[in-house]
């Protein structure tokens, strides 16, 4: 295998392909912490993309309930656990050095185990460059099980407790996980693919699956650790997320020429969702672009991380993650930048809570921000320390330079005339 460098485990790793970085990359970040699970999102993408025979058990942007819930069914459970057989195997363990965290090579430290493709080539299996396991028709049938459901465990056997919620972390707790494909910079789907039908756009980096050349041998769906690619039996080929590839293009006749966000994205109520296209350097990482909203967030306020980055697939979704859940769990799945990125959404900086207004103000992806200051309209103490809110503005401008959206932290209050009441 070749080798490639992944700046969120901090380290080369070995990857079927050498490096070949597209322009720009298809990114998002999303808010947990304000998601409802009101699956529109789900349903949005449901109509625009997957309404048609063969596809019905086809979701390619779904909301599961953490840590119960899963589609397929238990897919990171197995996963994990299939990796952690991996490593006992080889008598290594799945582990980060945080000492080793240096500026944007290693923001997080060095991730020491052994992602999805080198337990393979561990492994010795031979046919298979990633670990992996295709699910089966059960576990793919029931995509919103264990909704709502809470995990109450305590540390005695089989007992649970119902204890009200108090923060730093709650007793008994669930969250939503808002799950498409990542689009990853090295995607095992790709690699797996022996027919390579499956390719990464250099103007986007969007993933996508050639129906021509695809033959439905289901590797794709055996490699991919978040299972985003998916069989349809009617075709007899995977499919996946197709990034909504027309808007981002600019093709959507309602702002023709200009970059949209993707259908799941823009019709979020919850507002926990941002999407844009990031910069990218020739090796792989982020060109520095500070205005960026996303690099802002992923870069900068590192209140954003990625989902599993132990899998090595550098996957381009990035997650606020839940403040309420137990840190070790959080760790396990976002991996060592929890505690910071909690601290930094908590007690956000002046900067972070007006990038926090900007998500879904617009349909337009945003390339740049700039704050206009405004008064100190809070103050409180959070943590111990003081905390003070300012009533800035920020303003938001699309590809072309143009203003796309404008907001301030105090959302306005519109009182309506007295001639209006009871009018719709
Ligand atoms: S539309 Fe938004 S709030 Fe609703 S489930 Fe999807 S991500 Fe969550
Ligand atoms: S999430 Fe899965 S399907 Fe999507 S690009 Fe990554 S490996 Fe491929
Ligand atoms: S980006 Fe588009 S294709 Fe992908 S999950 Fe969202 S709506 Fe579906």
């Amino acid at each position: 295998m070749a080798k490639v460098y992944n700046w969120q485990i901090g380290r080369e790793m070995s990857y079927p392909y050498e490096q070949a970085a597209p322009k720009r990359q298809w990114a998002f970040v999303f808010n947990i912490n304000r998601c409802i699970a009101c699956q529109t999102c789900t349903f949005a993408c449901k109509a625009t993309w997957t309404f048609s025979k063969g596809q019905e058990y086809m979701w390619w942007n779904n909301v599961e309930t953490k840590p119960y819930g899963g589609y397929p069914q238990f897919w990171d459970i197995k996963l994990l656990t299939l990796l952690d057989e991996s490593h006992r195997k080889a008598n290594r363990q799945m582990v980060w050095n945080s000492a080793k965290r240096q500026g944007e090579q290693r923001p997080y430290g060095t991730y020491e185990g052994m992602t999805i493709f080198e337990a393979a080539e561990q492994n010795g299996l031979q046919q298979e460059v990633a670990l992996g396991y295709e699910p089966s028709d059960a576990e793919w049938s029931a995509p919103n099980i264990y909704e709502d459901t809470a995990t109450g465990l305590t540390s005695a056997k089989g007992a649970t407790t119902i204890a009200s919620g108090s923060l730093p972390e709650h007793k008994a707790w669930f969250f939503y996980l808002q799950r498409v494909c990542n689009h990853c910079s090295y995607p095992a789907c790709l690699a797996a693919c022996p027919r390579k039908a499956i390719y990464k756009r250099p103007e986007d980096g969007i993933v996508l699956i050639d129906q021509e050349r695809c033959r439905g041998y289901r590797k794709c769906v055996m490699a991919c650790p978040y299972k985003k690619s998916l069989y349809r039996p009617t075709t007899r080929t995977s499919e996946k997320c197709v990034a909504c590839y027309p808007r981002i293009e600019g093709k959507d006749p309602l702002y023709p020429g200009q970059p949209l966000e993707t259908r799941c994205m823009s019709v979020c109520p919850g507002r926990i969702r941002m999407q844009g296209l990031v910069k990218k350097n020739a090796d792989g990482s982020w060109a520095e672009d500070r205005q960026n909203p996303l690099y802002f967030l992923v870069k900068v306020a590192k209140v954003a991380l990625p989902l599993y980055p132990q899998f090595g697939l550098e996957p381009n979704g990035y997650y606020i993650p839940p403040r309420w859940a137990p840190r070790p769990y959080l760790r396990q799945m976002f991996g060592p930048g929890v505690e910071e990125a909690i601290a930094a959404y908590t007690a956000p900086s002046r900067e972070l809570l007006a990038v926090l207004q900007l998500f879904r103000t617009t349909q337009q992806i945003i390339f740049r921000y700039e704050i206009i200051e405004g008064p100190k309209v809070f103050e409180t103490t959070i943590q111990g320390k003081k905390w003070q809110m300012y009533n800035d503005t920020v303003v938001g401008y699309g590809q072309d330079g143009r203003e796309v959206t404008r907001v301030a932290v105090e959302e306005g209050l519109q009182v309506r005339p007295n001639k209006h009441a009871n009018s719709i």
